[in-house]
């Protein structure tokens, strides 16, 4: 019985949080004059058990973003009966661990090097349609070390992009924590000023995957296709994993 009733509480909890960020998103689209339409919500459910990503599901939200490939493929393995879901690799991706990712997932967005892109590409399987891949780019200089330097964002793109199993839609970044508003918000416009400066030279990049729980508002006025929610959906994660 306290099992149930804990669910029922996490239930009511996950569907207002939902509702309160997508309320968040919608506001910070008006304050940008920018369609709603255009940003797209991920759910980033890492370390939450699959039933709390079911319940999520069940409001409607389709979209959800996993950093650790074995627990995000017991998920997703447990889930293939909820119809439409879409996953989404968002963190460090080791090569040794490519071609789980390849196999279960929708979307990788933290491609950093080649080799990362080659490998997923040669593992993609030919029954699912390409993997659609972002290019993580690290536009805090020395405060980060995940993400392709800025300088050499360009060359990898045009390789990505010429890979034959994978699409590459955009690019993704994470900027250093800081309450500096006008210092995050220049980090999402080098990262939008990068995606213009590819699709001038041919490419045709669709996705700018930045902003998270604390900082999707500034994303979204700079210019953020999609952006990647986690404690704000389903609470403070109780047991850190983060290994980058
Ligand atoms: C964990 C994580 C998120 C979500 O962060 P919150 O602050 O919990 O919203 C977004 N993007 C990446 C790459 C992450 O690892």
């Amino acid at each position: 019985m306290i099992a149930g009733r804990y669910m029922t509480t996490i239930s009511t909890n996950l569907q207002a949080n939902l509702r309160t960020v997508l309320a968040r998103i919608s506001a910070a689209c008006g304050s940008a004059g920018r369609d709603p339409a255009g940003v797209r919500l991920l759910a980033v459910s890492k370390t939450w058990p699959a039933e709390a990503v079911r319940q999520v599901a069940a409001c409607g939200q389709q979209a959800f973003g996993e950093n650790y490939v074995q627990e995000a493929v017991d998920k997703i393995v447990a889930l293939a009966d909820v119809p439409g879901l879409e996953w989404h690799f968002i963190g460090p991706l080791q090569s040794n661990k490519t071609r789980p990712v390849a196999e279960h997932f929708h979307w990788v967005h933290s491609i950093d090097r080649l080799k990362i892109a080659q490998r997923l590409s040669e593992q993609r399987p030919d029954a699912l349609p390409p993997l659609q891949v972002c290019i993580q780019v690290n536009v805090s200089g020395e405060e980060s070390k995940s993400g392709c330097p800025p300088e050499e964002a360009q060359a990898l793109a045009l390789a990505v992009a010429a890979l034959p199993r994978l699409t590459l839609r955009g690019l993704m970044a994470i900027p250093e924590p800081t309450e500096n508003i006008p210092l995050l918000r220049s980090r999402f416009a080098l990262l939008r000023q990068l995606q213009q400066t590819l699709n001038s030279k041919g490419l045709a990049l669709d996705t700018l995957s930045m902003g998270m729980s604390h900082d999707l508002e500034s994303a979204i006025a700079e210019g953020a296709t999609l952006v990647r929610v986690g404690t704000a959906i389903f609470g403070e994660r109780t047991y850190p994993k983060e290994t980058s």
